[in-house]
């Protein structure tokens, strides 16, 4: 029996979701995670029970739409909070290349020294130029209050698309208001977030997030972004992850 460096024995049944959850304690001790992301996680891990813990065929729809969108974009980012930082920080990495997007940190719970914290581990797996640290986050998003308002003016602030995993769903809409694509990875359907984002893909950030570098690195330069954009309806792509979670569709 092989045990990790976290010490969850590989033959454990429930041996991958103990493994994340792993990733995020270790995260909250390295002070890239809050205590409320730990609960986040929690609700992300019910619906990813109730789905069947792998990526749908629904979720593979949304993935392409999203990475055609991106690849469309002028200026796309990724937003990487502290728990996607403790979960993929290098795919986020890769994503932004294959994409060709820029890399912000953007908190709900805002310290400088999180952010700084995040910023090193994303620069750790290769990242160049992180935004919106410290007072590069000088714009601010309309219609928020206080520090979650925060942007990088060369950031999220012009950006055309903008990908939030796991985001809350008052900053997913005060996005959209701002007139900017977003795409979230969200595995709860029925989220403020899932509910207002351009494309909602129901998945495990854990999961979404290569198969998203994937797609981007299979789509990339090929004539079909536009098709695969138009014919991509997130309210009806939505409504199929309720179906799967109630065992009507695979
Ligand atoms: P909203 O503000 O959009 O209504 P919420 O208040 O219920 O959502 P938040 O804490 O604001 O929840 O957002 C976190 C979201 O991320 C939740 O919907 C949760 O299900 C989801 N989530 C948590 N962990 C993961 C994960 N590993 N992968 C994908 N989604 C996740
Ligand atoms: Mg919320």
């Amino acid at each position: 029996m092989h045990i990790n460096h976290i010490g969850i024995p590989s033959d454990h049944p429930r041996a991958k979701s103990l493994y994340i959850r792993g990733m995020l304690v270790n995260g909250f001790r390295r002070g890239l995670v809050v205590p409320e992301g730990l609960i986040a996680h929690g609700r992300g891990e019910a619906y990813d029970y109730l789905i069947g813990e792998r990526t749908t065929k629904t979720a593979q729809r949304a993935i392409e739409a999203a990475a055609a969108t991106m690849l469309l974009s002028s200026r796309p980012v990724i937003s990487v909070n502290g728990n996607t930082a403790a979960l993929c920080p290098n795919t986020a990495v890769e994503l932004a290349k294959v994409a060709g997007a820029a890399i912000e940190v953007n908190l709900f719970y805002r310290t400088e020294e999180r952010e700084k914290a995040i910023k090193t581990e994303l620069e750790l797996h290769g990242a160049k130029n992180v935004l919106g640290v410290g007072s590069k986050a000088a714009a601010r998003i309309p219609e928020l209050q206080s520090e979650r308002r925060r942007v990088d003016p060369g950031g999220i602030f012009t950006a055309d698309t903008v990908l939030v995993p796991l985001e809350d769903g008052d900053r997913t809409e005060a996005l959209i208001k701002m007139n900017k694509k977003v795409i979230t990875i969200d595995l709860n359907p029925l989220s403020r977030t899932s509910r207002a984002a351009n494309i909602t893909i129901v998945d495990n950030v854990v999961r979404a997030m290569p198969a998203l570098v994937e797609a981007a690195r299979k789509l990339s330069g090929t004539t079909s972004l536009k098709k695969i954009t138009d014919n991509f309806d997130n309210n009806k792509n939505l409504q199929e992850s309720l179906e799967i979670i109630r065992g009507e569709v695979q």
